[in-house]
């Protein structure tokens, strides 16, 4: 199955994408991740990227375009994939067509998670996310089990350096103005799926399954 999760940042598309890779045996791919790991390591790339990002823009259409076509070229996107966070604009989505159509394949269903601004602001600013595994907490919803450190790796949980109450606010401004007109756009293609965002995780992750009409968990 070939899916893309969308919606604002902090509508839960991460924790989703994860437990939809787990639960589908497909490959996750998450521009913002991939580009979080070029920053780690200091890549031309991540160097380019930092600034942008740190001011909750987008890295250029073409850059990430380059990213995702290398990507979806890896062994793992064979039997699926769950897009997280790309395309996020028109532009990027016509280019994603045109890579799906060059290899054969298209979207099944995009799935776009619903939150209020309220709740998006709660989510963004009580995130944490490990620095040595990527896994994902929230101080509210999802805490780990001792302070600050990771049930899984025990590195250390770490706040997103774009989850800053100022460049949150930019980064759902850039979403409402750049990202917004997709929905239109999928609906005309028939393929959108709509899902309310707020509730637990596991409650989510059922509402997807039902619009994907996967067997219960
Ligand atoms: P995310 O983890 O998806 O919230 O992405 C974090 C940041 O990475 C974004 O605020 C952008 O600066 C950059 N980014 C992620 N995906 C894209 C994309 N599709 N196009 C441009 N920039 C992106």
């Amino acid at each position: 199955m070939n899916l893309l999760l969308m919606g604002p940042p902090g509508a839960g598309k991460g924790t989703q994408a994860v437990l939809l890779r787990e639960r589908l045996g497909i490959a996750h791919l998450s521009v913002g991740e991939m580009l979080r790991e070029a920053v780690k390591r200091g890549t031309p790339l991540g160097r380019m990227a930092r600034e942008i990002m740190e001011r909750g823009e987008l890295v250029p259409d073409d850059v990430v375009g380059d990213m995702v076509l290398r990507r979806l070229a890896e062994p793992d996107c064979r039997s699926g994939f769950v897009l997280d966070g790309y395309p996020r604009n028109l532009p990027q989505a016509a280019r994603l067509s045109e890579i799906l159509r060059e290899k054969g394949r298209r979207l099944d269903r995009v799935v776009s998670l619903r939150l209020s601004l309220v709740e998006l602001l709660k989510r963004l600013t009580g995130r944490r996310v490990c620095g040595s595994c990527g896994a994902l907490y929230h101080l509210l919803t999802r805490p780990p089990k001792r302070d600050g450190v990771c049930d899984t790796c025990q590195g250390v949980l770490l706040q997103r350096s774009d989850d800053s109450e100022q460049v949150v606010r930019e980064r759902l401004r850039v979403f409402e103005e750049q990202t917004q007109p997709l929905f239109e756009h999928y609906g005309r293609e028939g393929i959108l799926s709509e899902v309310e965002g707020a509730g637990t995780v596991e409650e989510i992750a059922e509402r997807i399954a039902a619009v994907l009409e996967l067997a219960a968990a």
